[in-house]
Order: C-alpha cells, then structure tokens, then sequence
C-alpha cells in the first residue's frame, strides 16, 4: 500500500492533468474526488453543458494598462463544483471522500464540500482568497497543502563526484 502522501501527490498530478481540459485562458483547475481508494468523480472549470466551454469575456472597461483584460463569465463553474455536481448525478455519494483541488477552493465552493459530507481537501496551489480554506478549517474538514512546484528556486542538482579513471583499475 502505498504512503499517503504519495498518493496524494499522484492525485494532485492527475488533477493537475484533468485540469488542461479546461478552456479557460485565465486559469485551469482540475478536481477528482477519491473515496475508499477509488476516483469517484472528477472535474475542471468550465461552462455548464450545452454552452460552448468558453470560460472568459473581453472585458472593456478594465483599466487599459491592466495585465488581464479577460474577464470570467458567471456562468462558469469551478472544478470542484463540477465535481461534485457529477457525483449528485451519479449513484455514488461525496460523503466521507478526500477532494483533491489544484486550487484551493473559493469560499462559494467550500460551503459545497461542507455540505456534501467531504472529509478532506488536497490541494497543491493557494487562491489568492484564503477564506474558503479557513471555512473549512473551520467546520473540522482536515486541509493540507501539498505544492507540486517547488516555491523556492529549486537547489542545482549536485553532480556526483567520480573517481578518476586510473588505468589500473582497467582489468
Ligand atoms: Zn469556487
């Protein structure tokens, strides 16, 4: 059986995967929901079905010099939101599963997990709102933070040192 935290990190991978469906340009964020060691459910950002997935719209009245002119539409809904969504339709139930986010989820979102009887939330990258982690906390569903990518500059790799070639090792 392989360690929590490895598996952890291999979910987060395959939501990491899940989430380049996305047709988002702003953000792509993948969800899977695992339960009793099995992907019950999964999920990206997008637009409800029967609309085209476009996720954003020109913004006009952003400040000209803004870095992003784009401008989500309200229509689309977050990954896990669509995760947990496609549970509802399904036979399979969230309650007591783990919700692997590559994001961490927004507040609108967290009260969602609460009220689907999710245990856990992993996730691998903070939102730039914290409040939906601490509701979270809040309401004892056990949070972790597990960053795919370092944060810090990653340390060169240090290059083995070789003993030199001496010809009387030469047999
Ligand atoms: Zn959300």
């Amino acid at each position: 059986m392989p360690k929590q935290t490895d598996l952890d990190r291999t979910y987060l991978q395959m939501a990491e995967l899940w989430g380049k469906l996305s047709k988002a340009e702003r953000k792509k964020v993948g969800c899977l929901i695992v339960k009793n060691g099995q992907i019950i459910s999964d999920g990206y950002n997008g637009t409800p079905a029967g609309y085209d997935n476009t996720c954003e719209v020109e913004n006009k009245e952003f400040h000209p010099r803004a870095k992003n002119k784009l401008e989500t539409k309200p229509e689309v809904l977050h990954a896990e939101s669509n995760a947990l969504m496609k549970l509802a339709k399904s036979t399979n139930s969230s309650d007591g599963s783990t919700v692997y986010l590559t994001m961490s989820p927004c507040f609108e979102c967290s009260k969602l997990i609460i009220q689907a009887g999710v245990e856990r939330l992993v996730y691998s990258e903070k939102y730039r709102n914290e409040s939906g982690v601490n509701f979270l906390n809040e309401n004892n569903i056990e949070t972790c933070f597990s960053p795919l990518k370092p944060e810090v500059p990653a340390k060169p790799i240090e290059i083995l040192e070789r003993k030199p070639k001496h010809p009387a090792w030469l047999v």
